[in-house]
């Protein structure tokens, strides 16, 4: 069993006598909790947080970190409280075992549903305070480790939790050795038989592997020793998870897998690895389409290195890796190698950190998605994503999930330009927005000023990044326009009750509100949002109530003397042209508040209008304002004498004004009477009356109305 000096052992370098008096307390503090206690594999409980406090210190970590480690399971399984802990240990430590805590204690129906909710942990956990990832990911470390102990049961529930949810999270981090770990340990209990096979596989050709890796070795090393270049060579056999992994998502058989020998080369500078790279394909045939340079396009978790594929005289082939010393860190420790916890708040990190860009886009996606089934579909996209890189035109590479579009694109370089976008040109070709990128394309996003999102853009927005700035301005938008038109009605009122401009005007008005109107409303703008979009009536009452005694309406009904509120944009979603209706510009219209949606404008030829079926209250004097040319379907009914030709003579009537019909038929009846019902499109009311007056001059036509 590991023991507190190996742990004080690797960090006596970092930590002072204060770190590690406080270690050596938490690991007593721990011993007296978990007393009795027993692991699985029969070592006394104590050996868990030791070991999960050694992984931590090998990440790097700070004392506060290590001390949470050792104390990250007394909160779950013995008495002591998070007070006590506080007390002890102080409120970050505490702070960190509650979160830890938190994850291990999720509880769902289902699996789907308590995979979700363990990730929406997680995550939250990680905004907070990245140790806690850090921790959680030494303990399923170890848990792993020892799994062997545990009912097959929980081997299967614990082995392919950690492949859906801890090794992608680990991958994203960019913590490499840890993230491939967890997959080797996990692999034998999610796929025992293919595990078993990949291992029968491999065993055999072990023996011979190494020979020729050493022997190789040795050939590029001198090779290297005489170009000058200094380096370090490290040589492995490909673990059975990543062997399997390659001929599973490549297709292909045992044999065809050239590289499950590889090599690592570390140098000291970018340069070098360049140089070492030019050395090695001058001496050895690279692969074709086996190169990747991963230092000029990092992976999106940062990962850099050059990987390529060489054959050598006897045919046998070898991948290597070429990296810097600082690279390699990155690539092992991942986000942990750098994690500075005082440097600087926490929250500011996570939010500066390019690898932790996924992490903010789950946060936004938590708040939105309460689907847990769409949860979950968007959450593997964020998690396991496939990548597609791009370029600006500069020559920037831009990595995004595979499906997005160029309007993601557009938000991905910046939130202004995604806000304005109005076109695309993908490899120098105009392209709408909405078309999905390749890795390779040349993306170029052509901005307007006056563009604005609109609801349609959610349909072609995929990362959930850009989605959330799109909703945000659109709720942003939405909001404005209710407070404009809130205002509106409040000074339309005014006027109407001989009230002074501006009564009572800012903070008056919003006291003398409270306990009038039935919504609570925080602010003045509140108010006037409300008024907006119809959650408050400027009633009678209302206004009686917050006004000096004997206020007398100048008028009775709704016409006001006010008709500023102009439906001058069908689209604008607080004043809307009424379905039952459907007025055209130019007819005589009528508003009428609708709760929570804002303005509906009625035709006053409308039944609801003249059987006065609408609370009076609610009207409000509109007016068309200045259109631009718009057009709206309109329905008319043609009663005539029918005769051959008919309704050749009312189309062509029709086609005559410039109107489209849209759908046409006709019934005939007894003693020759036929009914023709057509819907068309026209441009506003004059444009239908001139139709309707052309169609009256046929012969046998009786009647022309509108339905
Ligand atoms: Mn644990």
């Amino acid at each position: 069993m590991i023991r507190i000096d190996d742990i004080l052992e690797k960090v006596s370098g970092r930590f002072g006598d204060k770190e590690i008096a406080l270690l050596q307390k938490a690991t007593v503090f721990s011993a007296r909790a978990h007393k009795g206690q027993v692991r699985r594999s029969g070592e006394p409980y104590l050996s868990h947080p030791l070991e999960v406090a050694s992984q931590l210190a090998d990440m790097n970590l700070d004392a506060t970190a290590l001390t949470a480690g050792l104390l990250h399971d007394v909160l779950e399984d013995t008495d002591v409280t998070a007070a006590e802990l506080r007390e002890t240990f102080g409120k970050d430590v505490a702070a960190l075992v509650e979160g830890v805590t938190k994850i291990s204690r999720v509880q769902e129906s289902s699996p789907e549903l308590q995979r979700a909710e363990t990730i929406r942990k997680i995550i939250l956990a990680m905004t907070d305070d990245m140790r806690v990832i850090f921790i959680k990911l030494a303990d399923r470390l170890h848990n792993l480790r020892t799994l062997k102990f545990l009912p097959e049961t929980a081997q299967k529930r614990i082995a392919s939790e950690t492949m859906e949810i801890y090794a992608p999270i680990a991958d994203r981090l960019g913590m490499g050795r840890i993230k491939a770990e967890l997959e080797d340990l996990a692999f034998r209990y999610v796929e025992p038989e293919e595990f078993f096979r990949m291992a029968s596989l491999l065993e055999p050709r072990r023996k011979k592997a190494e020979i020729a890796l050493a022997a190789f070795r040795r050939t590029l090393g001198r090779k290297i020793i005489e170009s000058r270049i200094p380096a370090e060579i490290e040589g492995r056999i490909k673990r059975p998870y990543s062997v399997w992994q390659k001929m599973k998502t490549q297709k292909i058989e045992f044999g065809q897998v050239y590289d499950f020998m590889a090599l690592r080369v570390i140098t000291d500078s970018v340069r070098n690895c360049y140089q070492v790279l030019g050395l090695i394909h001058q001496n050895w045939p690279p692969i074709p389409g086996r190169f990747r340079d991963f230092i000029a396009m990092p992976k999106p978790n940062l990962y850099q290195a050059l990987h390529t594929t060489i054959l050598t005289e006897d045919k046998s082939s070898f991948e290597i890796q070429i990296r810097t010393a600082e690279m390699h860190t990155l690539a092992e420790n991942g986000i942990a190698a750098h994690w500075r916890y005082k440097e600087k708040d926490a929250q500011a990190l996570v939010m500066e950190d390019r690898r932790l860009h996924w992490l903010r886009e789950m946060v936004e996606l938590f708040k939105e998605q309460r689907d847990p089934k769409e949860f979950l579909k968007q959450l593997k996209i964020n998690l396991i994503p496939e990548e597609v890189y791009v370029f600006t035109p500069k020559g920037r590479v831009i990595s995004l999930p595979a499906g997005a579009s160029a309007l993601d694109f557009a938000f991905r370089i910046h939130t202004e330009i995604g806000l304005h976008a109005a076109g695309a040109k993908i490899n120098g070709k105009p392209s709408p927005l909405r078309t999905p990128l390749r890795t390779g394309d040349i993306v170029e996003i052509v901005t307007a000023p006056e563009r604005e999102p609109a609801r349609s853009w959610l349909s072609m927005a995929f990362t959930s990044g850009a989605r959330h700035l799109i909703k945000r301005r659109l709720n942003q938008r939405d909001l404005q326009r209710a407070v404009a038109l809130g205002r509106k009605l409040w000074e339309r009122e005014i006027a109407r009750f001989r009230l002074p401009p501006g009564f009572p005007g800012g903070n008056d008005l919003l006291a003398r509100l409270t306990d009038v109107v039935p919504v609570p409303c925080r602010s003045l703008e509140n108010f006037f949002a409300l008024v907006g979009r119809g959650k408050i009536i400027l009633s009678r009452k209302i206004l009686e109530r917050i006004s000096p005694p004997g206020l007398e309406p100048r008028r009775k009904g709704y016409v006001g003397g006010l008709s500023e509120i102009q439906v001058k944009d069908r689209s604008r979603e607080l004043v809307r042209l009424a379905k039952c209706c459907a007025p055209i510009q130019g007819e005589q219209i009528i508003g009428y508040l609708t709760t929570g949606k804002g303005i509906t404008v009625h035709a006053g030829r409308c039944p609801r209008i003249v059987k006065e079926l609408l609370s009076p209250d609610r009207l409000i004097e509109v007016s068309w304002g200045d259109l631009t040319p718009v057009v709206y379907k309109a329905g008319i009914i043609v009663s005539a004498v029918d005769s051959p030709g008919l309704l050749a003579k009312v189309t062509a009537a029709v086609a005559g004004q410039n109107a489209d019909i849209v759908k046409a038929d006709v019934a005939t009846f007894a003693e020759n009477k036929a009914l023709i019902r057509m819907t068309l499109r026209i441009r506003d009311i004059r444009h239908l009356e001139a139709i309707r007056a052309e169609i009256a001059r046929i012969e046998g036509v009786v009647s022309v109305d509108r339905t």
